[in-house]
């Protein structure tokens, strides 16, 4: 076995490679850009190699910096992890000229594996089902309209060097295939410098689901069941479970063959993942192989019991296999959401910035967090914007699902947006709770982005019980402060009303053992908890079930945050709710007819002049912020009044840029 590797990776996948490291007894050699001199991967390493500035063209994706790290340091293999270089042939040739291991596959197969078309090529080959579809490079758009036809519409074009969802259009006729193939053509040139492009069958209502498989040296090769990944924004995964809900004991097992079948085919040694594109009927078609471990491991680590990144270590090392396929058994559920800085409630920008404050979930038999970052640490505009993994476990889905919501509840994070609404409202869908989803179903469910409205707690008492015991024990505490006047001490009355949403809410609220109980509309709850002031967590029980509500007071508010839902409550005596009642209502400022950056960025563009007329949906102004371009545009048909900044200006959230007639 190796006794030092070096992990050319950074942020929770070089912190879970670590881990497993740090089990086996290896050393471990961190490297980190300029950005990440404080990372938690550089400190939970043995060694750590400092490689280049903050951008990963400068550092995580230079060659020789990786290289000469290893040879600082002498360890004796290296693990990618995912992304960077993880599946460049160059760079596992360069490791080997070296006589360093890669833990992965060998070149040929990431070779084979990397393109769209030659893969699908050897799919076929090796009796893989692959989507219907034409896979010769397309010369013209006129040879591309004859192609789809044949095919039969909707199509899907796609560029061959293609990931990430980049250089894919789907079209339904003649012209939107005419137009979809130049796009995904300049697509294809401008991302990867290949504009290779072929057509396939669009497959409808379409579910992803991936095989995981291993391979050692010796020629096992198993399949460790399946991840359903459906449920994805722009292609992009949101969440993952294992086993899929919709898969049977036939299709899983017809999957595994053919995903081993494919992997034998180009000697796969490591662990991979097949992806399936599966139809309504369980019709399934290979989309690709990822000649990596995936981001979504985890969710197969839970129902098989292994550890994979161990595996690959081990059969880099050469080892067999300590198990056949007999032996790989499936056991209960388990769930992943990746939980990313970035607003929801913007159309999920990213957010980036100090994590002011970090509390993920505890740890346990059923709950695992993987995660990059601690308390203080900076999300920054260089990397993926993700910031953590939370997984869960249960013996069925339902349990699984009831440990994602409790561990959402839990998870604390001020400093940047977060999407936790977005995932708990996930959990919640009855799409999702009933398994009937497609990798269409958060655009079809959500065609207007996602609002608060789309989180509605539906315990209103909850949360009015729980904000009447802050309020009480806040006002128990201050009544008990020394120093009162004998005779003239405070009294704290039982009868309160809570302010939520605009509505009163008379409550009467009697101390209890341990708590308070709460009567509210006729009905008693008992509210019970150590809760002390300025914890984030409301922990407890109401009658006796288990509750956590975060909690925040600013000013004279309590926010409460429970199940992906937030509200900003008052409690307040009775005489001064009657009194607040005939309060002037402030009516908020009309925003409607300004356009205020949704983030902090660099504006590099203003598409419009004073006193143009723009339609809805047209382009408006350009910011660029965590290297990406986010365009905005009008919402509705408007005339510009004023410009109010200027391409080259750093903009705060919410700066006007444009105000309209
Ligand atoms: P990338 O390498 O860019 O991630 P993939 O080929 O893996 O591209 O496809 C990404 C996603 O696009 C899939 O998960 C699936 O949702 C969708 N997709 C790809 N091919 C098809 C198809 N033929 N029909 C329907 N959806 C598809």
């Amino acid at each position: 076995m190796f006794k030092k590797i070096l992990i050319a990776n950074r942020g929770e996948i070089a912190c879970r490679v670590i881990k497993t490291a740090r089990k086996m007894g290896i050393k471990t050699v961190a490297v980190y850009s300029e950005a990440d001199k404080d990372a938690l991967h550089v400190e939970m390493a043995d060694e750590a190699v400092f490689i280049g500035p903050p951008p990963t063209a400068q550092s995580y994706l230079v060659i020789d910096r990786i290289l000469q790290a290893c040879k600082d340091t002498g360890a004796e293999a290296v693990h990618p992890g995912y992304g960077f270089l993880s599946e460049r042939p160059a760079f596992c040739e360069a490791l080997e000229k070296e006589g360093i291991v890669f833990i992965g596959p060998k070149v040929k197969a990431i070779d084979a594996m990397g393109d769209k078309i030659t893969s699908k090529k050897l799919a076929k080959e090796a009796g893989v089902s692959t989507v219907p579809g034409y896979t010769e490079v397309i010369k013209d758009t006129k040879e591309a309209v004859e192609i789809a036809s044949g095919i039969g519409y909707p199509v899907m074009i796609k560029a061959s060097a293609g990931g990430g969802g980049k250089g894919m259009r789907i079209a339904w006729n003649d012209a939107e295939c005419a137009d979809g193939f130049e796009r995904a053509t300049n697509e294809a040139r401008s991302s990867f410098g290949d504009d290779r492009v072929f057509i396939e069958k669009y497959i409808e209502e379409p579910r992803h689901i991936e095989i995981q498989v291993l391979g050692d040296s010796h020629g096992n090769i198993v399949y460790l069941g399946e991840r359903e990944c459906s449920l994805q924004r722009r292609h992009q995964k949101v969440i993952e479970e294992a086993p899929s809900p919709f898969l049977d004991e036939a299709t899983r097992k017809a999957m595994g063959e053919q995903a081993v079948a494919l992997s034998r085919a180009v000697d796969y040694q490591s662990a991979g993942t097949v992806e399936f594109i599966v139809d309504a009927k369980r019709n399934f078609y290979f989309l690709e192989m990822n000649t990596r471990l995936q981001v979504e491991h985890p969710v197969t680590e839970y129902v098989t019991g292994l550890d994979l990144v161990e595996q690959m270590i081990r059969v880099a090392a050469g080892e067999k296999l300590s198990f056949t396929q007999e032996d790989v058994k499936l056991k209960g559920w388990a769930i992943e959401a990746r939980v990313y800085a970035e607003d929801p409630f913007r159309n999920f920008l990213p957010s980036i910035g100090r994590l002011v404050k970090y509390m993920p979930p505890k740890e346990s038999d059923v709950v695992r967090v993987d995660t990059g970052i601690y308390e203080g640490s900076e999300v920054s505009m260089y990397y993926d914007p993700m910031i953590a993994k939370l997984i869960t476990y249960g013996s069925t889905r339902d349990r699984a699902i009831a440990h994602m919501r409790d561990a959402l509840n839990e998870f604390f994070i001020r400093g940047v947006q977060h999407n936790i609404s977005f995932l708990a409202a996930l959990m919640v869908h009855t799409r999702f709770m009933t398994g009937r989803i497609s990798t269409n179903m958060i655009a079809e469910e959500y065609p207007q982005g996602f609002h608060a409205s789309d989180v509605p707690h539906d315990d209103p008492a909850l949360l009015i019980s729980v904000a009447a015991f802050i309020h009480r024990r806040y006002m128990d505490r201050a009544a008990q402060t020394s120093g009162q006047l004998l005779g003239h001490e405070r009294k704290v009355g039982n009868d309160w009303v809570v302010l939520m949403g605009g509505q009163q809410h008379p409550v009467h609220v009697d101390p209890a053992d341990g708590g308070y109980d709460v009567v509210y509309m006729g009905e008693t709850y008992q509210v019970r908890s150590d809760w002390q002031f300025g914890y984030p967590l409301f922990k407890g029980t109401l009658n006796g079930t288990e509750i956590c509500i975060q909690v925040e007071r600013r000013d004279m508010i309590y926010r409460l945050f429970h199940w992906g839902s937030q509200a900003d409550m008052m409690v307040l005596s009775p005489r001064i709710a009657d009194l607040q009642a005939l309060m002037p209502v402030k009516a908020p400022p009309d925003l409607s007819k300004f356009l205020l950056s949704p983030m902090p960025g660099l504006l590099t563009k203003v598409a419009v002049v004073v006193g143009q007329e723009v339609k809805a949906g047209e382009e408006l102004a350009v910011i660029e912020a965590m290297k990406m371009e986010n365009v905005l545009r009008a919402e509705q048909d408007a005339k510009v009044a004023k410009v109010m900044a200027a391409p080259g200006d750093s903009l705060a959230v919410d700066q006007a840029i444009i105000e309209f007639e």
